[in-house]
């Protein structure tokens, strides 16, 4: 029998608040532990929690972004379990009424070929069930065979979860859905995306069902995923082991699991017995969040074109390809980089090859952001059109890079200053080739009987003679042509 498989994703990501969301404690990273506290995200009898209007905010400017409908009186509950990260024993959390629900996005989708080539994308639409805000838990340090210790200072931290409806169906398609949420996210400023950090974080629910049935089979949930990569090969491998247990006329057992990444493997974490009955009620000590019509009206103004829609604009206005429109636009900065250098001089494949290549290698090396590199993206577009002009070779262009790296310049000003121009002067660069083919009489000898390779050499001479600087291809024309007529 022929299986496909189901899945659901669940994405916890951290907001960029200053504040906490139920107190004015911080929200920055790496503060000695348990000082970013205060009595109500210790979660002290008798204390009270205020909600951050900010957090509310920005769940809103995700769910608006996310297609979701808008609750105008969503409501907070808690969420009761014990763990030693949670002073309270209760998470405040949304439960029944949400903040937001009934989203969906669409986005291009398909299989990712070898690099080069150019995978075949399809649109397709993934529902998004619901948009939630709640409380981040505190954060334990075990020492192996010692101790273990609570830090409290993520505790409150507030964090908006996102809720997918089981609509993917490969781990393709649960991969570009995450990494457009991500983008879209950073594209909010409201989350940084981090996944090795914990900012962003993703579990997934995974089930099989015959080819062409509706019915949802049992599933399984996987965590521990810390990286887009990871997720790609825990679906991969649990959809495998589903198959196999059913294929031996098993049941997949309703379970929790956990990638093991040395394994290459998912393990049980807990079974559905295990599974915590939470008794969620609503949270007594705060009202219902009214966000208002002008509200919601003031902030979907502030959302900006999302980098889904942008690289399908790429792709049209500038000819690029998917893949290269989705390189440009992973992040707003890199995206608006990118048309700003266009604007300057319409040569979007050239401005590309630059950005990916020797742009993206130095800022990778320099652990640089492209809000920090020197070079201004008009600087990058004088230079593509510079070589398009004749006015410097391809590998004066790369000197001249690294000049533009290093001081932030304009290319004109360090041409000039550096005095980088190419020779193009007929007269200049003949006397040049008279001088070197005269100071080498054997090699001219040489090359009229036969030895070809050897105007590499001439030109070499050349080029060391103006410092690189001579037109490359007027200097071979005219080697060429001497050589080939007899002294
Ligand atoms: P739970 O009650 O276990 O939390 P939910 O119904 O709330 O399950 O769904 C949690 C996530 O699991 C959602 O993203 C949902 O789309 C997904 N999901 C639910 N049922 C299945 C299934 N049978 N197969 C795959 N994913 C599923
Ligand atoms: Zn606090
Ligand atoms: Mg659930």
């Amino acid at each position: 029998m022929e299986f496909e498989a189901v899945i659901g994703l669940e994405v916890h990501a951290q907001l960029l608040t200053q504040s906490k969301i139920f107190c004015a404690c911080s929200t920055g990273f790496g503060a000695p532990p348990n000082s970013n506290t205060c009595p109500v995200c210790l979660g002290l009898p008798g204390s009270l929690p205020v909600l951050n209007r900010e957090a509310v905010a920005m769940a809103v400017k995700a769910g608006l972004a996310l297609g979701c409908q808008i609750n105008r009186n969503s409501i907070f509950a808690r969420k009761n379990y014990f763990y030693p990260d949670l002073p309270k024993g209760y998470q405040i959390s949304q439960y029944d009424l949400p903040l937001g629900q009934d989203g969906q996005i669409e986005i291009l989708t398909g299989v990712r070929q070898e690099a080069g080539h150019v995978g075949e994308y399809q649109p397709r639409t993934f529902g998004i069930t619901r948009v939630h805000l709640e409380e981040d838990a505190g954060k334990l340090i075990h020492q192996q065979g010692r101790d273990s210790y609570v830090d409290l200072n993520r505790t409150g931290v507030p964090l908006i979860e996102i809720v997918s409806e089981p609509d993917f169906r490969s781990s393709q398609e649960a991969y570009d859905y995450l990494n457009n949420l991500r983008r879209t996210l950073l594209y909010l400023e409201i989350c940084d995306g981090n996944m090795e950090e914990g900012s962003f974080r993703c579990d997934a629910n995974v089930s099989i069902r015959p080819l062409g049935s509706s019915e949802l089979g049992t599933k399984t949930e996987i965590k521990n995923l810390n990286s887009f990569r990871f997720l790609q090969r825990a679906l991969e491998y649990e959809i495998e082991r589903q198959k196999e247990v059913i294929g031996g006329d098993g049941q997949v057992e309703q379970e929790t699991r956990l990638w093991d990444e040395e394994g290459q493997k998912t393990l049980v974490m807990r079974s559905k017995e295990e599974a915590h009955d939470y008794r969620y009620f609503p949270e007594p000590d705060l009202l219902p969040v009214v966000v208002s019509e002008e509200w919601i009206e003031e902030l979907k103004a502030q959302i900006p074109e999302l980098p889904e829609e942008r690289r399908q604009r790429f792709v049209k206005e500038y000819a690029l390809t998917h893949e290269e429109a989705l390189l440009l636009t992973q992040t707003r900065q890199f995206a608006e980089y990118f048309e700003t250098a266009v604007r300057t001089y319409n040569q979007p494949k050239a401005i590309l090859n630059w950005m990916m290549g020797d742009l993206m290698g130095h800022l990778k090396q320099d652990h640089r952001e492209i809000h920090e590199c020197l070079i201004r993206p008009e600087h990058l577009a004088n230079l593509v059109r510079l070589i398009d002009e004749g006015e410097i070779s391809g590998k004066m262009a790369k000197q001249l890079f690294e000049k533009l790296y290093e001081t932030g310049d304009d290319p004109e000003t360090i041409i000039s200053q550096e005095n980088l121009q190419q020779i193009s002067d007929e007269d200049q660069l003949t006397r040049i080739v008279d001088r070197v083919l005269e100071a080498n009489p054997e090699k001219v000898e040489a090359y009229r009987a036969g030895k070809a390779g050897l105007l590499g050499f001439f030109m070499g001479q050349v080029m060391k003679e103006t410092r690189g600087q001579a037109n490359p291809e007027m200097v071979s024309q005219m080697l060429e042509g001497k050589l080939r007529s007899s002294p």
